[in-house]
């Protein structure tokens, strides 16, 4: 969601004429978006903004805008422990930025607002509803984002069309909980419907989503997945945690069983399906047996890929309220490592088996003739080819697997069509 709104507010700025520069003592403008999910980036952006504090006594003209979930109720506190920043702005409001911009330039800024005018990747992020209901007891993201807030169709199906238009080949449709998308639209709309809609968009290739909240992802949108070509076949469902206990302190909805049944329905509507999940270790009050049913859980799903992340403690949530047991942070860390072990491990496995395979790759990027892309089950492939295969879908035969990526080479269609024929 960040680079989301990274990408828009970039957008809005090179309509005001700005342009990226390397580095920081270079630039006129300086935008730190901030993320709070975790104490360590919590402590990044702090860092930071601190280190390039002294960039502002240089240059007292330079703009500092600090803007993200960092910026939330308490923003008289940043303005006093960072007074060199100019403008704090929550997530997705870009105005006050902007404003102060157009007033320095002394450039009108209507112009600027139209932010998808600036050529973007050929994958492109979509947020498609705003903030989340669910209020897990870890996650600052409610308080800082605010309650879900879809957008709708019609206003998602231009912003689709217009970045086809410039170039946009796959579309990676976001929201903290994006299976319920709708639910606050009048009339029958999901996101089975939006997916629908979108494909419908001539030109585009490609459709993916995140994320997903097990509670929310319906046989629908399971099986809108299954039947739209252009939808992706690629699922990230994130479980937390696999013990009981530690889920309903979470606050999850779920139990270890339902989430395994989601599993299973996936699996069956989805044949091909690549899945992918979070979860966070050492929660308050996990025992080594809620630790290990988590290691269970991975083991027998056998997910392409896990975002683990050691809780930390984030002030204002509720189970900063509720719970003072934390684990100690030593245990935290070897149960992380125990599981990221365990899981480049699966991860090397199931990779292994794309072994002489041929994968439909969307082209991403070519440098010095290494191209790059990723197949529809989200694995990154690299390969050697030219620069005007960017925006392409191509075929390529892996020849080399690892736990995080694959390796290969691109095959002509009338190759594939042998391959398959033989
Ligand atoms: S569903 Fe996700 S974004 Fe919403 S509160 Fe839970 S963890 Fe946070």
């Amino acid at each position: 969601m960040n680079m989301a709104d990274s990408e828009r507010l970039e957008s809005a700025m090179s309509q005001l004429g700005l342009k990226n520069v390397v580095d920081a003592e270079n630039a006129d403008v300086i935008v730190l978006n901030s993320c709070v999910v975790r104490q360590s980036a919590e402590d990044r952006v702090v860092g930071n903004l601190t280190r390039l504090a002294p960039l502002k006594v240089d240059k007292p003209d330079r703009i500092f805008a600090l803007m993200g979930c960092m910026v939330g109720p308490k923003t008289h506190e940043l303005h006093k422990a960072f007074p060199h920043v100019d403008v704090f702005m929550r997530p997705q409001e870009f105005d006050p930025l902007i404003d102060l911009i157009s007033e320095r330039k002394n450039i009108d800024k209507e112009g600027c607002l139209s932010i998808l005018e600036a050529k973007p990747a050929v994958s492109t992020y979509v947020p498609i509803i705003h903030g989340c209901d669910k209020f897990c007891t870890f996650c600052i993201i409610p308080y800082r984002r605010g309650r879900e807030k879809s957008r709708s169709p019609e206003e998602l199906v231009k912003e689709a069309e217009m970045l086809v238009q410039r170039g946009v080949k796959e579309i990676t449709l976001l929201g903290q909980n994006v299976d319920s998308y709708g639910h606050d639209l009048e009339g029958d709309i999901e996101l089975g419907f939006l997916f629908k809609e979108i494909a419908a968009v001539e030109g585009l290739k490609r459709i993916r989503f995140l994320t997903s909240h097990p509670n929310d992802m319906s046989e629908n949108i399971i099986g809108s997945i299954a039947s739209l070509e252009k939808v992706c076949e690629h699922i990230n469902l994130p479980v937390q945690a696999g013990s009981d206990s530690v889920l309903y302190n979470m606050r999850r909805g779920y139990t270890r069983d339902q989430y395994l049944d989601k599993i299973d329905q996936i699996r069956r509507l989805v044949p091909n399906v690549s899945l992918s999940t979070d979860v966070i270790v050492g929660f308050c009050g996990e025992s080594d047996e809620d630790f290990n049913e988590t290691l269970d859980i991975i083991k027998s799903v056998r997910f392409d890929k896990v975002h683990a992340a050691v809780y930390s403690n984030r002030p204002g949530t509720i189970a900063a309220r509720k719970f003072d047991n934390d684990v100690p942070d030593d245990v935290k860390k070897d149960r992380f490592i125990t599981l990221e072990t365990v899981q480049k491990q699966i991860s090397a496995e199931i990779n292994e088996g794309y072994m002489n395979s041929i994968q439909e790759v969307l082209v991403e990027s070519v440098d010095n003739r290494k191209a790059k892309g990723r197949s529809r089950n989200d694995k990154i492939v690299h390969f050697e080819g030219s620069q005007n295969l960017i925006g392409e879908i191509v075929q390529v035969k892996i020849s080399k697997t690892g736990p995080w990526s694959l390796q290969g080479n691109i095959v002509s269609k009338a190759k594939l069509l042998l391959t398959v024929e033989s």
